[in-house]
């Protein structure tokens, strides 16, 4: 049975129709709450933790995990949509959501039952923050190059080195490191889940960026951290693993927020062209406008196709890694470009801080960056084409 969802900007078919009163909550949630905060916090890089604790009130914090534990068990191809009407409002926000599941992805797939017993409620309910900690200063896209140490000492690992570019670094309660245990390069890493409070652990101011800087991003600082043994995800060794899983999984949640930062451009860029008037009609009216429009839509609309397809290959449990890629590379480089051209419709006053379009295009770069840059998601394709072909 097919369930309809019209919202403000896509009428979307939903699998249930659970579904389609969570995109309304959620739609009308990030209107009131969100939409309307958005350009003074990112002027004043102010973190809005208290519209993270609401999202973990309502249940967003946890969409996609296990209901025995809280979480809203929702299907991938719900969550997204409903990270993109989010992000369609304010685009850190989306991130944060995003990052939050990346953190709680360790736990909540390659946790003992005894593990996800203590930790995941908490997590999943929104009440405690987390962050994703892969990326140091020397091993970005060489991420199996890192070098924060983890040596053990009778039941617990005491933990030295520093975690460039965190998201959330310095505001979460926990985070998901990945630390090397060992020297056999990606076999020699170990995914150990951090209490934020933490003896040692210490951030160093956010960074200055060129965009989303209501979202912090920080180094994260281990000095002689104690984590007991318990706090393992998954194997000894077998970190790496953990790490490339749930960013396969985050890649998708980009590629979502990207969408729908990209759909807010072309919002105020269709908006814009239909009131502006030149040569007496309206600018929407001229080709050379309406054209750029049309490319904007279509570019979003397969973006959006994209993702939704990659997001239904995972939710029936097949492969999706290669379409996580492709679906994370498509939709940041169309946020890129329709941000660019929303610009361009809006002509000097997309220049200026009076409309949003050109924090948009601030935001959209980062996209481009994060969870592995454009060209690693090439670099993840193209060596899946390079494989004997296995319908995956
Ligand atoms: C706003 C923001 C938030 C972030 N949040 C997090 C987070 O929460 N957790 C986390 O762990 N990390 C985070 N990161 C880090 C991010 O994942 C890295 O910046 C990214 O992986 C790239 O690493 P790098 O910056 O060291 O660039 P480098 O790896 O030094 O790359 C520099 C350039 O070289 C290119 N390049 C590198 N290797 C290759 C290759 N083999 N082939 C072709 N081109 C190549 C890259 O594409 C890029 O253009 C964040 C970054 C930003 C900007």
């Amino acid at each position: 049975m097919t369930h309809v969802w019209r919202g403000a900007s896509v009428t979307r078919l939903m699998p249930s129709e659970e579904s389609v009163e969570l995109m309304s909550l959620v739609e009308d949630f990030a209107a009131r709450e969100l939409a309307p905060r958005a350009a003074e916090a990112e002027a004043t890089a102010t973190f809005p933790r208290d519209a993270l604790a609401a999202l973990g009130e309502l249940g967003i914090l946890g969409l996609p995990f296990e209901g025995q534990y809280g979480g809203g068990e929702q299907p991938y191809e719900v969550t997204l949509q409903a990270l993109e009407e989010i992000s369609r409002a304010w685009m850190s926000i989306g991130v944060s959501v995003s990052v939050h599941y990346l953190a709680c992805f360790p736990l909540a797939n390659f946790g003992t039952t005894e593990q996800r017993g203590r930790w995941l409620a908490e997590m999943i309910g929104g009440r405690l923050l987390g962050a994703y900690c892969l990326s140091e200063a020397h091993s970005g896209s060489d991420a199996a190059a890192l070098s924060t140490r983890a040596v053990l000492d009778g039941d617990e690992y005491r933990v030295t080195g520093t975690k460039a570019w965190i998201t959330h670094g310095g505001r979460a309660d926990f985070y998901s490191a990945m630390v090397r245990t060992s020297d056999e390069g990606a076999r020699g890493i170990t995914c150990l889940l951090v209490d934020g409070a933490a003896a040692g652990l210490s951030s160093a101011p956010p960074e200055r960026k060129l965009g989303a800087n209501a979202s912090p991003t920080a180094q994260v600082i281990f000095d002689d951290v104690h984590v007991p043994v318990d706090r393992v995800m998954g194997s000894v060794g077998g970190g790496f693993t953990v790490a490339l899983a749930a960013l396969d999984a985050g890649r998708l949640g980009i590629a979502a927020c990207a969408v729908g930062l990209a759909q807010a451009a072309l919002d105020a860029a269709s908006d814009y062209a239909r009131e502006r008037k030149q040569f007496g009609r309206s600018i929407a009216e001229f080709q050379g406008v309406s054209f750029m429009l049309a490319d904007m839509a279509t570019a979003v609309t397969a973006a959006r196709a994209l993702y939704l397809d990659a997001a239904r290959l995972k939710d029936a449990g097949l492969p999706f890694g290669t379409m996580a890629a492709m679906a994370k590379l498509a939709a940041t480089d169309a946020a890129m470009k329709v941000t660019t051209d929303a610009i361009q419709v809006l002509g000097g006053a997309g220049y200026t801080q009076d409309f949003p379009v050109e924090r948009y295009f601030r935001e959209a770069k980062a996209l481009q960056i994060v969870e592995g840059t454009n060209q690693i998601q090439r670099m993840v394709i193209g060596r899946a084409l390079a494989q004997p072909r296995s319908g995956s």
